[in-house]
């Protein structure tokens, strides 16, 4: 891939498999939370949407490793597909924990209560096919998160393929938007980072719209501005952190400033 072709491209693919460096799991793991975040109102699962916050918080080491376990251990139950099998939702559907995805998914429309009540077999999945299986794929993405990078060292060809099926994933914006462009990779000049660049960085971090998981622009653009008083004369980065385009934890030129890549 050139250049030129990465600044156009449109398919997440060819641009995650041609990623590297130190801080590979971190941009991978929160690439996958903004993207599922985008699709957020199609996580019918609790455990799915659990999972994304614990992972964002462990990537800065603000998550316990067994919270992170646990989470990765419950992540993986909504893919099982058990909220779409008539046995089992009209076993658990009144048991607390387990009622909330199927009154969901009544809520999404993806069943009814018909359907619930006229499955003849009880094994046979219930609901339009194309749309559990973009609901199923998606709490796949999120199991995946726990473990998207391989023993090679690179994003795993398997969690690749369910981003590749994932109707409505983001497509190139958001690589660009967390990777940065990488045939420009940026020297950090510690010496722009003023105590009030860094406060001004913090805060646009921290301070995000949920559950998009959005960035403020306005604060973004304050931070460029305060970036090019301490006498930051990168066009690059400056550029990037007044555009229009969402901006979300990962982004290339905030992690920049933050010293998380
Ligand atoms: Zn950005």
């Amino acid at each position: 891939m050139t250049e030129e072709e990465w600044v156009e491209c449109d398919d997440p693919k060819p641009m995650l498999e041609i990623q590297s460096g130190a801080t590979l799991e971190r941009k991978v793991i929160l690439y996958l939370c903004a993207g599922v975040r985008s699709l957020w109102m199609s996580l019918y699962d609790r455990r799915s949407r659990d999972a994304i916050a614990v992972l964002e918080r462990a990537v800065d080491g603000l998550a316990s490793p067994q919270d992170y376990r646990d989470a990765w251990y419950f992540a993986e139950s909504p893919t099982f597909g058990y909220d779409f099998a008539p046995f089992f939702i009209r076993e658990y559907r009144d048991d607390e924990s387990e009622a909330e995805s199927v009154r969901r998914l009544l809520d999404m429309g993806v069943y009814t209560e018909e359907d619930i009540a006229s499955a003849v077999d009880e094994n046979e999945f219930i609901g339009n096919v194309r749309v559990r299986d973009r609901l199923q794929n998606l709490a796949h993405v999120v199991y995946h998160a726990f473990h998207c990078i391989t023993r090679e060292g690179c994003v795993d060809e398997h969690l690749i393929d369910h981003l590749s099926r994932q109707d409505g994933w983001p497509r190139g914006s958001l690589v660009r938007e967390i990777f940065g462009n990488p045939f420009r990779p940026k020297p950090l000049d510690l010496s722009r980072i003023t105590p009030t660049v860094e406060t001004l960085a913090q805060a646009a971090y921290d301070d995000r719209t949920v559950p998009s998981g959005e960035l403020y622009k306005d604060r973004l653009a304050v931070l460029s501005d305060a970036l090019e008083d301490a006498g930051c004369t990168d066009a690059d980065i400056l550029t990037h952190l007044r555009s229009p385009s969402p901006h979300v934890r990962g982004c290339w030129a905030l992690d920049l400033l933050l010293g998380k890549s």
